[in-house]
């Protein structure tokens, strides 16, 4: 028998709730609806959903409180599906633990993509202090993740270890939006506040030395106002 991946959308618009449900099913995956935040609450704690979209507008709650109880106890994926489109709104969301944001209206091969990224990432080793291990291969960029050295088209890109740490927490989330603030906390501590200027420095730096064209960047991409994007891996 099949093993299907199982969703739980969160979502009070019942039109929209049955456009996920057929295009969902029909992607064999199982689903299971929530229409409001505590029916969501009970289904996420009762039936271990594999993923959870997540809609941000409920009538009896807004859909960021059940992300952040989530993450109190699971790092199940959860992709925010919302009609909120100002940056703020998503770099609320990222950081609060969302593993990525859709905006509505989406396109349906986007909406499985990120489905597939996020059922992905819950499933990629990482050793036992949370680090990753082995390679990442995406074109000619290669991360070895063992060596702490990254390669473009063969050649040692000569990043600087803070360079280095930045490619790789990327890579280690490849697919998914990472929020200027969450990068800076990770390579440079909780408090260094508020300065995006050095991880621009940093970024503008590293660019140089991955991409043929830092200005049309083909590895890591600029969500402006939100964060940076390294690409899916081959
Ligand atoms: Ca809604």
């Amino acid at each position: 028998m099949e093993i299907k991946d199982r969703i739980l959308v969160v979502e009070d618009d019942r039109r929209i709730c049955n456009f996920f449900k057929t295009v969902l099913e029909a992607n064999h995956y199982d689903v299971l609806l929530a229409h409001t935040g505590s029916e969501a609450y009970s289904m996420i704690t009762s039936q271990c959903p594999d993923v959870v979209l997540l809609d941000l507008g409920l009538p009896d709650m807004d859909g960021l409180h059940i992300l952040k109880s989530v993450r109190e106890w699971s790092s199940m994926p959860v992709l925010v599906v919302s009609a909120r489109t100002h940056e703020k709104d998503k770099v609320e969301a990222l950081d609060l633990g969302a593993d990525d944001y859709i905006t509505k209206p989406f396109g349906t091969s986007e909406l499985l993509a990120r489905i597939r990224t996020a059922i992905r990432h819950t499933r990629t080793g990482l050793n036992q202090s949370g680090q990753q291990t082995g390679l990442f291969s995406s074109g000619g960029l290669l991360i070895d993740y063992d060596k702490h050295r990254v390669f473009v088209d063969g050649v040692d890109a000569n990043l600087t270890q803070n360079e280095y740490k930045i490619v790789s927490l990327l890579g280690k989330y490849a697919g998914k939006v990472i929020t200027y603030d969450t990068i800076i906390r990770e390579i440079w501590g909780p408090n260094m506040k508020n300065d995006n200027r050095i991880l621009r420095v940093n970024m503008a730096n590293i660019r140089r030395k991955i991409e043929k064209n830092p200005a049309q960047p083909q590895y890591i991409f600029t969500e402006v106002g939100v964060g940076y994007r390294i690409v899916e891996p081959d």
